[in-house]
């Protein structure tokens, strides 16, 4: 199994003055991979104070050049020193109408500039407690899988986000994690993604109090952090739980 990864979310926050003492604050730490996605405009200050962490980006344009007014291409991240982006999170695709067949046109775009694109699903509460997961989870990686194909799939990252665990406190207890994580590992494998060596985050409340116990379980290869990626405190303790678990 590859290293834990933990990638931090910004979201819609920061300033220059808060990124620098946030940023200066973490660093990276032998046994774990860690990135931050921050804000579009402020990829270049993050790139000068990584720590030795790697930059993202929080979503990007499916297109490459062109009359896009207001996108960001894949090109133009990889250009800014990004190795990594988010596709398909939840608030894109709830917020902004991102569709399935767009997360996998953005998976491609991110590919085709030689960026690992973390590609997000999850299903929301009432398709869980319909009984849906997978049949959600299945379809959006099924688009992703129609536009990058078994290959595209083995170079991401993919990211198991249940909507309802977002931004609310509430998350997937590390067994519901777990459970899931096993089934996605099963749907790659059914679809020719070299599956056991493929990273799928948790993502969803992850705290310092619950990360170790996340982290544990055999098919959750590290965690997608928001909240809890703002404060350089709570967001380390997280790494070191990473690192504290890499090999369990
Ligand atoms: C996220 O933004 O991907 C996320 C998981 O947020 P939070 O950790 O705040 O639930």
């Amino acid at each position: 199994m590859p290293q834990k990864l933990v990638v931090g979310n910004w979201k819609l926050n920061g300033s220059l003055a808060a990124n620098e003492a946030l940023l200066k604050a973490c660093e990276a730490l032998a046994g774990a991979d860690i990135a931050v996605c921050v804000p579009f405009p402020y990829l270049a200050q993050a790139a000068s104070l990584l720590n030795g962490m790697a930059l993202g980006a929080q979503t990007v344009s499916e297109f490459k050049s062109g009359a896009y007014t207001g996108e960001v291409s894949a090109e133009m991240l990889a250009e800014m020193g990004c190795r990594y982006v988010i596709v398909g999170h939840s608030e894109r695709r709830t917020l902004f109408g991102e569709d399935d067949d767009m997360v996998g046109r953005k998976a491609a775009a991110a590919l085709r500039a030689g960026l690992v694109p973390i590609v997000c699903v999850g299903e929301s509460l009432g398709e869980r407690d319909s009984g849906r997961v997978m049949e959600v989870v299945g379809s959006q990686l099924g688009a992703v899988w129609e536009s990058i194909g078994a290959q595209g799939l083995s170079r991401a990252v993919i990211a198991y986000e249940p909507v309802w665990a977002i931004g609310t406190g509430r998350t997937a207890s590390a067994e519901e994690a777990q459970e899931v994580h096993a089934s996605i590992r099963r749907w790659l494998a059914k679809y020719d993604v070299p599956a056991a060596e493929i990273r799928i985050l948790y993502g969803g409340s992850v705290k310092a109090d619950n990360a170790a116990a996340l982290f544990a379980m055999p098919d959750v290869g590290g965690g997608l952090i928001g909240g809890a990626s703002l404060a350089a405190g709570d967001f380390m303790a997280i790494c070191r739980a990473a690192v504290a678990k890499r090999d369990c």
